[in-house]
């Protein structure tokens, strides 16, 4: 195996609040690259990677290695995109590209409210993007030089992401 894992083709991770675009970008890129979309929230509901529901914050409590053992030949092979609002689970190896979407915060506010979030659950998602707390994570979990912070305000903005990440993706070589 070489030294990038010996993928022939990338594994990109598209991390961010909740609201910020991920599976947008990602059914988007997914399309343009022909990459493989693995929504993580999507897969614990279908496959119960979960311990139980959390009440406070309204969501599964994910079972992280449950989920990794579930991608983990998927990943090994290569030509992902992962769509996830948490990053400091997964194996550092397994990313090429770490991408973290931001959102200004009223946009953000209106985008989940109409997604019927309230109370502490809206609370929570505004301060964890006004702390840029997944951007924090993902430098603390990842190699500097392969996480990128892109906004996402605008649909022109997703349709910029998504030429620029497919642009990259083209033109990825493994290492
Ligand atoms: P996430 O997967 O990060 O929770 P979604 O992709 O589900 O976010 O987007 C949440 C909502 O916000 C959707 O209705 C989507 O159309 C809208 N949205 C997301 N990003 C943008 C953007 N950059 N411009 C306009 N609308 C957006
Ligand atoms: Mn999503």
């Amino acid at each position: 195996m070489a030294d990038g894992g010996g993928r022939a083709r990338p594994n990109i991770l598209v991390t961010g609040t909740p609201g910020t675009g991920k599976t947008t970008t990602c059914s988007l890129l997914a399309e343009a690259t022909n990459l493989r979309h693995i929504n993580v929230g999507e897969l614990v509901r279908a496959k119960d990677l979960h311990d139980g529901w959390d009440e406070e914050f309204e969501c599964h409590i994910i079972n992280e290695d449950l989920v990794c053992d579930e991608i983990e030949d998927k990943m090994e092979d290569g030509g992902n995109i992962v769509d996830y609002h948490g990053c400091d689970f997964f194996p550092e190896r397994w990313f090429d590209c770490v991408v973290v979407l931001q959102t200004d915060n009223s946009i953000l506010h209106d985008r989940l409210s109409s997604r019927g979030y309230m109370g502490p659950k809206l609370m929570n998602n505004i301060e964890c993007e006004i702390f840029q707390v997944l951007l924090e994570e993902a430098k603390a979990s990842y190699a500097e030089e392969i996480v990128v912070a892109l906004q996402s305000d605008t649909v022109e903005d997703i349709s910029r992401n998504v030429a620029n990440l497919t642009e990259w993706a083209a033109n990825w070589t493994p290492r």
